[in-house]
């Protein structure tokens, strides 16, 4: 049976979280399917952002460290986080870019693993390329060496040489999606350790790292936490690594008492320890209103974060967005990349296209529906990213989009030259 405009108003008129959206300044008209890459700006930032500058900083002074809260900042945000990603209060900090907590998770990781004679490190050929750039400096630094592997390899790749298993949960350019639990028990199994890369599942899909047994993970904040451009990422360590775990940034925010000012270092005794230096106070209070937002949708499913609730909505919308353009836009060379089944499927559908995909994409932001491009390579065709969040798009969004994508590729207007000019950013 096919889907209607009319169904997409009554979806949207039946759906407990479409209030969500109020929390939310986007522009007129605009249907934003790139919250996976940055998130849209909550309403309560700019003036969150302007009593942080005017009133804390401006009037308080160095007192607002104490008295705002400054300085405990990281960790009440980390509490925040943990309640998305299946974490426990206190084992979470936000700082830091993701580029840079992953150099950190990953350098503790290699300590805890140099005296197992074990040499490699997995990935994936296809992760976010910051993760292999981090990782192939720090293993050639520290005696490892990088082993990329597909995902299908995985299984035959854990062997007794494996250190450490570095992942993206959700693949940033597929939207695939790796069962945690599962992998790092095989990782267990094999010796190695499981590191976790967040950045397209918090606030994105439900995350149970202490379920998972996870033992280091880290995340982006200015993704679908809508913690705005260059916002704080965030480190999570499991608690039996707490303690000992080795922080190679070793500042003095991490010091067991910075205010002691004592020569040597001590490390705080848990996750603490993985901030460096002082920290980015602006930023962090934006990010707070961008977890808020998030956070918002915990009534709605009485599961801590709410996960539960914004997942289902994802997946209705997914669903829907692949059964339109396999409906309408049939004939006209697109195939999809996400995995269909529920439980390997983040929050975005991928498709891809022998010819155009980035002039499409192009053509349908001037159409004012935004979603982005990521180029392909000898293993991977070039992709058009459509990315969904649940908190602010509905089901009639869906329908535009997919209306818009059917118009260009009809009229083929993309094929103009306008279109066709690559921007440094895509
Ligand atoms: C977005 C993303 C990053 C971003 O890293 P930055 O340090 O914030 O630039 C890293 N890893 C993955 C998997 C990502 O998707």
């Amino acid at each position: 049976m096919t889907t209607t405009l009319e169904d997409c108003r009554a979806l949207d008129a039946q759906d407990p979280l479409r209030a969500l959206r109020d929390q939310f300044t986007l522009p007129e008209g605009v249907i934003y399917l790139d919250g996976n890459s940055l998130g849209v700006l909550p309403k309560a930032a700019p003036a969150r952002i302007a009593e942080v500058v005017a009133k804390e900083w401006g009037e308080g002074l160095i007192r607002s460290w104490n008295t705002a809260s400054w300085f405990d900042l990281p960790q009440r945000l980390g509490d925040k986080v943990a309640r998305l990603v299946g974490a426990a209060p206190g084992e979470v900090v936000c700082t830091d870019s993701t580029s840079v907590n992953l150099y950190k998770v990953l350098f503790a990781a290699l300590s805890q693993q140099k005296d197992s004679g074990r040499k490699l490190v997995v990935s994936e050929r296809s992760n976010f390329p910051t993760d292999l750039y981090i990782a192939e400096s720090l293993c050639r630094e520290r005696g490892f060496t990088l082993k990329l592997i597909e995902v299908d390899e995985l299984a035959g790749a854990l062997t007794d040489e494996v250190a450490v298993l570095m992942l993206t949960h959700v693949n940033y350019r597929t939207g695939a999606m790796h069962d945690m639990k599962a992998i790092t028990a095989a990782a267990h199994e094999a010796g190695a350790l499981a590191v976790w890369d967040l950045a397209h599942s918090a606030g994105a899909v439900p995350v149970a790292l202490n379920e998972a047994e996870a033992d280091y993970a880290i995340g982006c904040g200015y993704k679908y936490l809508n913690g705005g451009p260059g916002a704080p990422a965030f480190a999570w360590v499991h608690t039996r690594h707490a303690g000992r775990f080795e922080q190679p940034l070793s500042g003095w925010w991490g010091h067991a008492a910075p205010f002691e000012f004592t020569p040597h270092y001590r490390p705080a005794p848990g996750v603490a320890r993985y901030l460096c230096g002082t920290q980015p106070i602006v930023s962090l209070s934006a990010l707070e209103c961008g977890l808020d937002t998030v956070l918002a949708a915990e009534p709605f499913d009485g599961e801590r974060g709410g996960m539960g609730a914004l997942r289902a909505k994802s997946l209705a919308l997914t669903d829907l967005f692949i059964a339109l353009v396999e409906e309408r836009c049939a004939g006209h060379g697109l195939s999809l990349v996400t995995p269909r089944e529920h439980a390997r499927r983040g929050s975005q559908v991928c498709l891809s296209r022998d010819e155009g995909a980035y002039a499409i994409v192009q053509a349908l932001i001037a159409r004012n529906v935004i979603g982005d491009f990521r180029a392909g390579d000898t293993q991977m065709p070039d992709i058009l990213r459509f990315g969904f969040t649940p908190l602010y798009l509905g089901f009639e969004d869906v329908w535009n989009s997919v209306e818009q994508l059917v118009q260009v590729l009809e009229t083929g207007e993309w094929r103009r030259p306008e279109f066709n000019r690559k921007n440094a950013v895509t």
